[in-house]
Order: C-alpha cells, then sequence, then structure tokens
C-alpha cells in the first residue's frame, strides 16, 4: 500500500530497528516502548488488521508464518524465560492506529495480571 506506514518500513522507504526478518515476517521495534521490550511483529504483506486476516486464506498463511516465527522471535528479545504479552488492536476502536495488521510484543517488566 502506497501510504502505508508500515508498508513503508518493509520497503525500507522509512527507517526501522528491526530485531527479525524473514520472508513473509518483520519485526521491529515500536516507536514509543510502553516496556523495555516492545516490538511489532508484522505480515509484509498488507492486510488492514488480523480480522481481515483471519478470512482470507493467504492472510491465514500471513498468520501461520507469524506464529512459526514467534519463538525465535521470543527468543531474540530475550523473554524465553521472562514471558511476554501478545497484543492486537484490530479496528478504530479496539485502538489500532496503524491501519496494516500487527501484533506487539512486549515484556520485560511486570505485566500485573491485568489485561486493561
Ligand atoms: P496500534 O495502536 O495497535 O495500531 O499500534 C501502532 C503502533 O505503531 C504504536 O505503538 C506506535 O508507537 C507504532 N508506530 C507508529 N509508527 C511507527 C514507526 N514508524 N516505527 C515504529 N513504530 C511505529
Ligand atoms: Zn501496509
Amino acid at each position: 500500500m502506497e501510504n502505508c506506514v508500515f508498508c513503508k518500513i518493509v520497503r525500507g522507504d522509512i527507517p526501522s530497528k528491526k530485531v527479525y526478518e524473514d520472508e513473509n515476517v518483520l519485526v521491529f521495534k515500536d516507536l514509543h516502548p510502553v516496556s523495555p521490550v516492545h516490538v511489532l511483529i508484522i505480515p509484509k504483506v498488507h492486510f488492514e488488521n488480523v480480522h481481515a486476516m483471519s478470512v482470507s486464506e493467504e492472510g491465514l498463511a500471513a498468520l501461520n508464518a507469524m506464529f512459526r516465527a514467534l519463538p525465535e522471535i521470543v527468543r531474540l528479545v530475550g523473554l524465553e524465560e521472562k514471558g511476554f504479552r501478545l497484543i492486537n488492536n484490530c479496528g478504530v476502536a479496539a485502538g489500532q492506529s496503524v491501519m496494516h495488521a500487527h501484533f506487539h510484543l512486549i515484556g520485560g517488566r511486570s505485566l500485573g495480571t491485568k489485561i486493561l
């Protein structure tokens, strides 16, 4: 997508701090981290959100690739032993601000027991 900020990151048009990359998946540091570790896991192909991914075979394949990469990503950011929270905001009402599907992987501090 021409004007999508995460597609621009995939293309290398704007910089990012990459922590993992494969054929289908890119992981980079969030610009405004909420915890010592805060990275974004995105599919390289543009999907508006996780719902859009889940209703298409191509999207489901991309989700599969993202979850297949998760153990390696978690290892690279040092959260294998500590644990982590994986968050997805799907749609404006849920707080999605960048309309390219992504998961927040956060950790490195105690996150408490509440979702909100
Ligand atoms: P969400 O609100 O779930 O759509 O999350 C979007 C996230 O993208 C926010 O946590 C932003 O800090 C992050 N973000 C926006 N632009 C960039 C960027 N250029 N590089 C890294 N993270 C970004
Ligand atoms: Zn995009």
